[in-house]
């Protein structure tokens, strides 16, 4: 849950630098690549355990089986065991392709920054 809510703090961020870099000083496009990159650090690791793994921590393995509710946190929690060992659960792989996206994007800002810096 904290790393949801970090996630979306430094996405509103690096949105906000780069609009500042786009309109009034380009040193914040770089800032905005940090701060993109940032954000992709913080999502690992990537776990196959996630998909039974309530955000509190627990290990949902052990909630009984009518419950949707986390016995730890009270939290609705969802099950998914994966179709195959070693596959990561879709959450999981969902989290992993915007990672991805991510990090191409931080180095997209990052050239554009170097190709400014060039230019001027
Ligand atoms: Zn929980």
């Amino acid at each position: 849950m904290t790393r949801a809510v970090c996630t979306g703090f430094l996405l509103v961020v690096c949105a906000a630098c780069l609009i500042l870099g786009l309109t009034y000083d380009y040193r914040f496009i770089l800032a905005s690549a940090i701060v993109l990159a940032i954000t992709a650090v913080i999502q690992f690791p990537f776990r196959e355990e996630e998909g039974w793994e309530c955000s509190c921590g627990y290990d949902l393995s052990y909630m009984p089986k009518q419950s949707t509710k986390c016995p730890e946190c009270g939290k609705s929690a969802s099950l998914e065991w994966s179709a195959s060992p070693g596959e990561l659960p879709r959450k999981t792989s969902k989290r992993l392709h915007m990672t991805v996206l991510w990090l191409i994007l931080s180095l997209i800002l990052f050239l554009l920054f170097a190709a400014l810096v060039f230019v001027s």
